[in-house]
């Protein structure tokens, strides 16, 4: 960049280019930074070593080794730290990974945390095959609910939450329960996967940690896996960072390019997904064989007023529940009859995908009463009334399923 302001002051979508920008060596460079593989870090001499590691202890981002990763692993730090506002970001495997070490590098034995009950499922299974053994208890809290303050205790550490939330998209209200997390000097860890981090800023609204599936709309074309932990202040960097040494954890030069490719054009593609889900989910709710449709921006979704508040935007997840006395089975036939959508889980990707929501996975969620079958689209970038045909064919099947029964 040319720096004639600094990086602070521009607008959000110019901080995301600029941010982590190779300098230019002699003269000229390459636009993006290159893919760095190495597995070690070779030095001038045994002082420039010796320099490097003394540096690295005392808190700055350099490496002394290759699991610290180099230029590609910095630039993705920095742009997802500019993305979020942030202090620093750490790089995971995966999504979940990034959970698990936020999560083992603040609990310890002993230790309790409050969980919104309508987080990303694989949450709980961490909860019953990790934290139990190491003595951590997680309680499950309706975030809909104004209760959930009655339920810290003395030994609580950790409020995490997602918003909105895996499957029904139930929007929190952050700022609020940050008031009360700061009042009892409890921190807040946000999974703020959904909006890419592009249309919601929750360390900007009280959250101290704001986790991502990179795997998703960072990365954007279904093609790595990764997780991204953003603290908002040196005290949470350095609980982070004593995890993450110790876990090892670390990352391919590859798979970093490949979400540095991809957050360059978060802003873009966030945009389309909006375009599209938004005609996608106003044509569902006029279908007669939809009960219920959630996408935040919708004005019948329950979390709408907080959404419009502390939201610029809405992804390309839209979840539907069909008509009352609908069999299970109805949601299979739908799905299979989908010629333009994946059947699969994740999504991000630049591609349409459906998968049929678990019962199981829903009554985890105190907000969900309901006895439909539900699906979960996710809209990709194809034409959008493409997509349509597609539902509206899908959903002629199930009708013609049901006749037959009835039949
Ligand atoms: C997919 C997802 C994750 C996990 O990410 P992986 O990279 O698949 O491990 C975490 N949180 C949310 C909300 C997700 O949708």
């Amino acid at each position: 960049m040319s720096g004639a302001k600094d990086i602070r002051e521009l607008g959000a979508a110019t901080r995301l280019l600029h941010a982590g920008a190779p300098p230019l060596r002699g003269g000229s460079g390459p636009v993006n930074v290159p893919v760095v593989r190495t597995s070690t870090v070779r030095f001038e001499n045994a002082a420039a070593h010796a320099d490097h590691h003394r540096r690295r202890a005392a808190g700055e981002r350099l490496a002394s080794y290759g699991r610290h990763g180099m230029d590609t692993h910095r630039a993705l730090e920095d742009a997802v730290t500019a993305l979020e506002g942030g202090h620093r970001a750490f790089l995971a495997p995966s999504g979940l990974a990034a959970i698990t070490l936020v999560l083992v590098a603040l609990l310890s034995p002993g230790d309790h945390a409050l969980v919104s009950d309508s987080v990303y499922s694989p949450v709980r299974r961490v909860d019953a095959t990790l934290l139990q053994r190491l003595g951590i208890t997680l309680e499950y809290f309706s975030p809909s609910k104004n209760d959930w303050a009655a339920k810290i205790r003395r030994e609580t550490r950790l409020v995490y939450v997602e918003s909105p939330s895996s499957l029904l998209y139930e929007v929190l209200d952050l700022p609020a329960l940050s008031a009360v997390a700061r009042q009892h000097g409890i921190p807040i860890a946000t999974d703020n996967t959904w909006s890419g981090g592009w249309f919601y800023q929750p360390l900007k609204l009280g959250a101290n940690l704001s986790i991502q599936a990179a795997t998703k709309y960072i990365a954007g074309h279904s093609d790595v896996m990764q997780g991204v932990v953003v603290t908002d202040s040196p005290e949470w960097t350095e609980k982070i960072s004593t995890a993450y040494e110790a876990l090892g954890l670390t990352i391919g030069a590859d798979d970093a390019y490949l979400a540095l490719r991809g957050v360059r054009t978060l802003p873009v593609r966030l945009a389309q997904h909006q375009r599209h889900a938004t005609q996608v989910a106003q044509w569902l709710e006029t279908h007669p064989q939809v009960s219920r449709v959630f996408y935040p921006a919708l004005p019948s979704h329950p979390g709408h007023a907080l959404w419009k508040r502390d939201f610029s935007g809405a992804s390309g997840l839209v979840s539907v529940a069909f008509e009352d006395g609908v069999e299970a089975r109805a949601a299979d036939t739908f799905v299979d009859a989908l010629h333009h959508f994946g059947i699969g889980a994740s999504w991000g990707g630049y591609e349409s995908l459906a998968l049929v929501a678990s019962p199981e996975r829903l009554r985890e969620h105190s907000v969900w009463t309901g006895t439909q079958p539900v699906v979960r689209l996710h809209i990709g970038l194809e034409d959008p009334a493409d997509l349509i045909a597609d539902l509206d064919q899908a959903f002629a099947r199930v009708a013609a399923r049901d006749r037959l029964a009835a039949a």
